[in-house]
């Protein structure tokens, strides 16, 4: 069954990179939101009479913390009807309405593989979620990659955090790539970075969270490598 629909109400706006903000939503018809790591909301923004029109899912940013308060980190879409209007109409006050928690693509029940994060631009949402809760609750893993790949430095986000969660999470590997800038860091697209980390094959599971022409090709790619289809999980944007 699905969630019923709820009303929260937007505590705070952040910008975060050049076409990214953060928004943190509190839920006033409950003391704790209770969710997984990974799952996501819909909100129903008035932007069509049709309903199913007006709906737009965003992944949860922000770890379960025993209140009910989450943060969401949304892209403006050029020429996006939904993500145009949040960015232009949605002011702090405002009362939005939501349905949620949903979805599958939470951390796997067992940590006894190498984990891929894989992701590009807003799609790090649900692995930032899966990270502070892994280290809050000092989940036993393996190593645990975070492969997220945008286009220059600016659009880096939550990359302070990352780094100050490899100095803090043993295991885990932050692999940020650039794919228009040169930088000292990596450069180019996702794939040949978990190529080259899965060239012996180690068992491992992959989670992929962003548009389909990135997780399509992943898909495939990872399947080239040997692995199962059954080692993939995915989000879909869109
Ligand atoms: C489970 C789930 C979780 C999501 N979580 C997030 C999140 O955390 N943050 C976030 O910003 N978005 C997230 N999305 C995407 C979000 O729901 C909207 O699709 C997005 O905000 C664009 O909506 P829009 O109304 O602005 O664009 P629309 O007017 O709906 O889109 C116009 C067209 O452009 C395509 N499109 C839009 N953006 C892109 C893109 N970057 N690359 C390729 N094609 C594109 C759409 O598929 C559509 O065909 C999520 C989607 C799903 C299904």
């Amino acid at each position: 069954m699905l969630p019923k629909w709820q009303t929260a109400i937007v505590k705070q706006i952040e910008q975060a990179t050049p076409n990214t903000r953060k928004y943190w939503l509190e839920l006033v018809d409950t003391t704790i939101f209770d969710f997984l790591p990974g799952q996501f909301i819909t909100l129903d923004l008035p932007i069509s009479e049709q309903r199913n029109k007006r709906w737009r899912s965003y992944s949860i940013a922000s770890m379960p913390q025993e209140n009910n308060i989450i943060e969401l980190v949304i892209a403006k879409q050029k020429n996006g009807i939904g993500s145009v209007y949040i960015f232009d109409e949605i002011k702090v006050g405002d009362s939005l309405t939501l349905r949620g928690p949903q979805g599958h693509f939470v951390i796997p029940e067992m940590l006894n593989k190498d984990l891929f994060f894989i992701c590009t631009g807003t799609g790090i949402a649900p692995f930032r979620s899966m990270l502070l809760y892994i280290e809050k609750h000092n989940l036993p893993h393996k190593n645990l990659y975070l492969i997220f790949g945008t286009r220059r430095q600016e659009d880096l986000l939550y990359k302070e955090e990352m780094i100050d969660l490899q100095n803090r999470i043993s295991d885990f590997h932050y692999c940020p790539t650039l794919s228009r800038e040169i930088w000292d860091g990596n450069m180019g697209y996702v794939h040949p970075i978990y190529e080259t980390l899965c060239k012996n094959k180690q068992d491992a599971t992959f989670m992929l969270c962003g548009w389909h022409a990135m997780i399509d090709e992943a898909k495939e790619r990872i399947v080239n490598l040997g692995y199962e289809k059954k080692d993939i999980h995915m989000e879909l944007y869109g």
